[in-house]
Parts: structure tokens; sequence; C-alpha cells
């Protein structure tokens, strides 16, 4: 069999690929059905909701602010909305009807087992070639560390839980907290606050599930869910990290596997659909004959290279802002309580460009004074 686009992995990143591809594309997905296992939070900005074509009826809430509680202070993030919960299952699977609409052949139970750079890959039933390999293999990153596209991960265990319970707020809320050591814990209030998603992630993978249940007790007792009860546990690796190498031979990577996330929060979606949008306007003129594979991976790279070398800017001040357990934020969570600042902090940070707009706020003398003043306050 020959293809021009294979896609291995059919996730998130790999079925809005293909969705915007049509026939010219080939998805090969192991499990039987997409988007299971479930492993997402599912919380993005507007922005990237309609960047994605999310419809309305995948959304399952909105959110205005999120509040960032530490052990001395607290910070109020706000948004108009701020963010919103997609229905992360139901958007796979929307993707992937408007992939066979679009006449996207997905081969499910289709398991992968060899990729080249030549533009082979193997499954159990076949060896197909295509001009343009696509990795969107998420976490695993098998193939992408095989063909040495990535050199260095920092890796997060992420576990959560959808409860029933009484919710007692209205904003998503996270702790950073000693139970999440190097990440966050979180509550995502839902369904008119009759559910929500508990969720941590932390470097050691060490009594995850025991953690979760304390950090439950935790919210409890502080009055912030009542009678709660775990419905299921779900989640995965939490992927941070150098973003890899765009290309190999003919293979391309997006999403996961090459760590395309936002680096403080681990969030991928935002990364993966501009990935995806550039990825479908070259090989689309592939498809149509216009580029060669050359071509096309080239002018990828390209236009790719301005977001890629952002997001590695971001992980170094990720580093920094994350040193010794996120020290400068509880610093400044403390002074902002101290000067009542605490709505004004991240007033001018964007849910998906963090470090860009942290960038501009560091030309804004008011806000360098709030920031320095916070600082200072929180120190003494
Ligand atoms: C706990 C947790 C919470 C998160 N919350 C958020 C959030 O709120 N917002 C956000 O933006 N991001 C969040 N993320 C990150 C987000 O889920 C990922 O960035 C996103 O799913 C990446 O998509 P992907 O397509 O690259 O990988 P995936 O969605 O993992 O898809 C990879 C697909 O490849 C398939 N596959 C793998 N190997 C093979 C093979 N050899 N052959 C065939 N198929 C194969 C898999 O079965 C899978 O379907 C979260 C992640 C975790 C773990």
């Amino acid at each position: 069999m020959r293809g021009r686009v294979l896609i291995v992995g059919g996730g998130f990143s790999g079925l809005l690929l293909a969705s915007m591809l049509g026939d010219g594309a080939v998805v090969f997905e192991e499990h039987e059905r997409v988007g299971r296992p479930e492993h997402c939070a599912g919380v993005v900005s507007i922005r990237t909701a309609k960047l994605i074509g999310i419809p309305q009826s995948l959304i399952e809430e909105k959110f205005y602010e999120m509040k960032i509680f530490t052990k001395g202070g607290m910070l109020i993030w706000r948004g108009n909305p701020l963010a919103v919960k997609v229905d992360r299952v139901g958007l796979e699977d929307y993707l992937y009807n408007e992939c066979l609409s679009s006449g996207t052949l997905v081969k499910l139970k289709s398991r992968v087992t060899r990729v080249s750079e030549d533009g082979f890959i193997l499954t159990r039933d076949e060896k197909v070639e295509g001009e343009v390999v696509v990795l969107a293999e998420g976490a695993k990153r098998f193939f992408s560390r095989k063909l040495k596209m990535i050199q260095f991960s920092d890796d997060y265990y992420g576990l959560q839980a959808r409860i029933k319970a009484d919710v007692q707020v209205n904003s998503i809320e996270v702790y950073l907290d000693r139970l999440a050591e190097g990440f966050f814990a979180w509550l995502i209030p839902l369904k008119d606050r009759r559910e929500a998603i508990i969720g941590l992630a932390a470097k050691s993978s060490a009594a995850l599930r025991l953690r979760l249940l304390t950090f439950k007790k935790i919210l409890e007792k502080r009055g912030k869910i009542r009678c709660s009860d775990v419905k299921y546990y779900f989640g995965g690796t939490v992927i941070r990290g150098v973003v890899g190498k765009v290309a190999s031979g003919k293979v391309v990577g997006i999403g996961d596997c090459v760590q395309m996330t936002k680096p403080f929060s681990g969030g991928g979606l935002y990364p993966s659909t501009l990935a995806a949008i550039i990825m479908a306007e070259k090989l689309k003129k592939l498809i149509n004959g216009e580029l060669d594979w050359r071509s096309a991976i080239s002018q990828y790279r390209t236009t790719m290279s301005p977001l890629i070398r952002g997001l590695r800017a971001s992980y170094l001040a990720f580093k920094l802002v994350g040193l010794r357990d996120y020290l400068t934020i509880k610093i400044m969570a403390k002074g902002a309580r101290k000067l009542g600042l605490q709505d004004n902090v991240l007033s001018s940070i964007d849910y998906d460009e963090h470090f860009k707009s942290m960038l501009h706020s560091a030309l804004n003398p008011v806000k360098v004074l709030q920031y320095a003043g916070t600082l200072l306050m929180g120190l003494i």
C-alpha cells in the first residue's frame, strides 16, 4: 500500500491534522476507539477552542478565573472567559468523524511497529510507503526517541479523578502543594458544581492515588467540596522538556511525541493545534503536487521556528520561575496578599503565550514596579 501522508497515532494531534488533509492522509491508531484511554483535563483558552473549531456542544464549562494557592498566599488570574473545559473524549470522536467525512482513512487497531526515515512504516499486517510520515504517537515517544528527535525530557506523572460532589467553588483552583512536588494539584468544577475533576502531577509516581485522595480530603476539610465520591480515575504522562527536532528524513513530529507543550502547565493542545494548522497547509501542497517532500518539510520547519524558539525560551523561563518548587511564585503570592494585589499580578499574562506576555510585562514600568513590590513584600 502507498499513501501520501502516513500519520502514526490517532490522538488529538494526528486526528486534527488528518481532518484537514482529507483523502491524502492515512491514520494508524493502535486502539479500538479514538479518545481512549482518557488522559487529559481538556482545559484550553477560547482562542484555542476556536482554532480547533470545537463545537459549542463539546464545551462543558466556561471559567472566568483561576485561583492559584500557595502556602502563604493566593493569586487570581482572570479572563473573559479565561479558559473552557472541553469534553476531550467527545472532541476526539468529533475529529474522527470529521476525518471520515473528509475522506481520510483512519485505521483503528493498527499499531505501528516500525518507522523509517525514508518513509516506510510497518504494522502487523502491512508495510506502507508514504511521501511523508507524521509521528503523532503522544507521550510514549517510542519512535521520536529512536529517531533521536528528542534529547532531553522532563516528565511528570499525572493522575486525575472525576468526582461526584457538592462543589463550593466556581473557578478553577490550582494548588502549589508538596503533594504535587515540582508541579501542582487542581480542582475543576463541572456540571453546575455537581461534579469536578481533581488532579495532580508530580515528579515521582510513588503513591500517586494516595496523594490524590489526600488532596481530596484537604479540599473537603477546606470546605471546597462536600460529599465527594470518585467516579473514575484517569491520567498519563505530563510532558515538559525542550521541544524536539521538527523532522528526521521524511519523518515529521507533532504534539507530545516531540514535547510540544506549554512548559508551565504541560498543556499541549494549543501548540499542537498551531503546528497541525501549519503542517496541514504545507502537506496539502505536497498532496496536490505543488511541493515535493523536502520543500514541504523545509517550509514547515521555517514557519514553525518562531513557535519552537518561543516554547524553548518558555521552558527556560519556567525552569527559573519553577526553581525550588516555585519559590518565586510563592514569594509573589505572599507579597500580593500583603499589598492587596492578588488580582493584579497575573492580569497581563496570556493563557496560551505565558512567556511572550511576561516579556511584554517587563517593558511596562507599572508592571515591573508591581512585580518588584510583591517580591519585596513577599520576602519581608
Ligand atoms: C493528566 C493530564 C492532563 C492534561 N491536561 C491538559 C489540559 O487541560 N490542556 C491541555 O492543553 N493539555 C493537557 N494535557 C496534555 C494533552 O493531553 C496532550 O498534549 C495531547 O493529548 C497531545 O496530543 P497527541 O496527539 O500528541 O498525543 P495523544 O493524544 O496521546 O495521542 C497519541 C495517539 O497515538 C497512539 N499511538 C501511540 N503509539 C502508537 C503506535 N505505535 N501505533 C499506532 N498508534 C499509536 C495512541 O494510542 C494515541 O491515540 C494533559 C495531559 C495529561 C497527562
